[in-house]
């Protein structure tokens, strides 16, 4: 797996303000989003793209278009709903499709509880997004589901990523033939006893959501 982390002073910015325990939901939605769109234009540097020529007032020009398959977003519900406006900022004809998949809190395995994605994903380059990639197997999971509809080309998305979960998605990932990228706004330290990124700023569905038990 390809890893950029964002090294940008505005990615560190909104960063910094998304950890403090202090911001607020309607300032994290905010922050999140604006920070997706900066991780968003690194994330997609390969997109494909096809020549075309343009005619400018002057004269004519050689330019570029984003190739069909059109490319797809894929947010994580629930936290990665969060993400998406970010994205489709930059991305805004991509597809959406939605996966959801939630980890148990004592396991910390991840199952799929809901998914509305095209049945046949070939050719297409697709962007999951998902704040936090901790234990990496929601992550890993993911990208297995995508690959099993025949998507050729992964970007993940995420605010923060914990080294354990970097460790899980190249072991389970091993072997396989399809490109994923990893684009992170910052890299923490290690992952809690809860599974939690530390220092990480809390849960990301949460701080964005508030709590729904
Ligand atoms: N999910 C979160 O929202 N936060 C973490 O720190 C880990 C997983």
């Amino acid at each position: 797996m390809r890893i950029h982390v964002a090294d940008h002073p505005l990615v560190a910015h909104k960063l910094t303000l998304l950890r403090d325990a202090d911001t607020d939901s309607p300032t994290f939605r905010r922050l999140a989003e604006e920070l997706v769109t900066l991780l968003a234009y690194e994330a997609t540097r390969d997109v494909r793209t096809e020549p075309v020529t343009v005619r400018t007032p002057v004269a004519v020009a050689l330019g570029v278009r984003l190739s069909p398959p059109r490319p797809l977003v894929v947010p994580i519900l629930r936290a990665g709903l969060g993400m998406l406006q970010g994205m489709q900022r930059l991305l805004p004809t991509a597809e959406v499709g939605f996966l959801g998949m939630v980890r148990n809190e004592h396991t910390l395995a991840a199952s799929t509880y809901a998914e509305r994605l095209p049945h046949d994903l070939a050719g297409r380059q697709c962007y999951l997004l998902d704040p936090m990639l901790a234990t990496g197997g929601t992550l890993s999971a993911a990208v297995d589901f995508l690959v099993r509809r025949g998507a050729d080309d992964i970007t993940a998305v995420c605010l923060l990523a914990a080294p354990e979960g970097i460790a899980r998605i190249e072991r389970e990932l091993a072997g396989l033939q399809v490109p994923v990228m990893l684009v992170t706004a910052g890299l923490d330290e290690r992952l809690d006893e809860r599974g939690y990124i530390v220092p990480g700023l809390g849960d990301a569905g949460d701080r964005l959501y508030g709590v729904a038990d």
